[in-house]
């Protein structure tokens, strides 16, 4: 039977988030397995005339970085989970949630996809360029419409 000793749960910063991690804490339980839980949060890519944006870049950036860092933490306080990583990474969110899980040796991401328009959009771009782009398994939670 398969075992699972390290899991990867990625959450954007919705209430669906508390069900993804939900789930991958009972798998947690189950297997006993390590937890971390990623957030990406996407680089700020501003066009036109630097000159007339009052806050630089970078600031914009550290601004949305702290409030990942605190969505998590208040998110993992309030669900009462001890012993999770929790990781906060910028950049693309499926390379870095791919990057991560191979870079940890993970061997399952939890993920939550929505139900949306019929089979062809299932997943949901995150869920569906995750499950084609790594070799372990993938729990994708079913979201809402
Ligand atoms: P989406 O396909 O973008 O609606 O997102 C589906 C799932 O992908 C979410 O429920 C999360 O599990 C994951 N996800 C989406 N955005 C992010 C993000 N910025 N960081 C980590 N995981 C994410």
């Amino acid at each position: 039977m398969a075992t699972y000793s390290k899991i990867l749960v990625a959450v954007d910063l919705s209430p669906e988030a508390r069900a993804v991690l939900a789930r991958a804490c009972e798998l947690r339980v189950h297997y006993r397995s390590e937890l971390s839980l990623i957030h990406v949060v996407e680089p700020i890519v501003l066009g036109g005339d630097y000159d007339l944006v009052p806050v630089m870049p970078v600031e914009i950036e550290e601004t949305l970085l702290q409030r990942a860092k605190g969505f998590l933490g208040t998110l993992v306080g309030e669900m009462n989970i001890t012993d999770v990583r929790q990781v906060v990474e910028v950049g693309s969110v499926k390379h870095e949630i791919l990057r991560f899980a191979e870079e940890q040796g993970c061997d399952l991401i939890v993920i939550g996809a929505h139900g949306r328009h019929g089979v062809a959009t299932l997943l949901g771009s995150t869920a569906n360029a995750v499950l084609h782009g790594t070799k372990c398994d993938v729990l994708c939670v079913r979201l809402g419409e």
